[in-house]
């Protein structure tokens, strides 16, 4: 147990789906993937960051995104989600928890993004204000098989452990 935190832990659990289409940007663990093709999405779409944020508020069932950051506020409207991210963050620290650990499973077909999950994990990670080692991302296609395997769209789930300071 760390100096200063008690043993009381919440676990949380997110999931979203964004559709893939023509001409869109496609950004995912907050960073920016170079693609024909992007997310359709009230915001920035990136599916990656909005189950993490619904992880995060289930641990502390708070409601998820959709009901804080409704997609019909036009302030909403283009949002990096990594904004997105911090303001869930507060939300965590307000209440006095902080984050043990994060699980990012990202099933995208096309393109590859492994390259990617180093500059994911220190974006989330300094989001949260972890270190990386305790942001884990990890990509996987569906062996071309469902809508993900079609193309058609990305498919997230994320795990979050949350410790109660003391
Ligand atoms: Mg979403």
């Amino acid at each position: 147990m760390l100096l200063g935190f008690k043993r009381d832990y919440r676990l949380g659990q997110g999931y979203d789906v964004h559709a893939i289409a023509e001409g869109l940007p496609m950004w995912l663990g907050g960073v920016k993937v170079e693609s024909p093709k992007g997310f359709v999405a009230h915001s920035d779409g990136d599916v990656a960051i909005h189950a993490l944020c619904d992880a995060l508020l289930g641990a502390l069932a708070l409601g998820d995104i959709g009901h804080l950051f409704p997609d019909t506020d036009p302030q909403y409207k283009g949002i990096d989600s990594k904004i997105l991210l911090d303001k869930v963050m507060r939300l965590v620290w307000r209440d006095g928890w902080r984050v043990c650990n994060a699980d990012i499973t990202i099933a995208l077909q096309a393109p590859k993004i492994a390259p990617l999950v180093p500059q994911m994990r220190e974006t989330l990670a300094k989001i949260m204000e972890v270190g990386p080692e305790r942001v884990s991302v990890k990509a996987t296609t569906t062996e071309r098989l469902g809508f993900v395997g079609r193309g058609e769209g990305c498919e997230v789930w994320a795990v979050v452990m949350l410790q109660k300071r003391s």
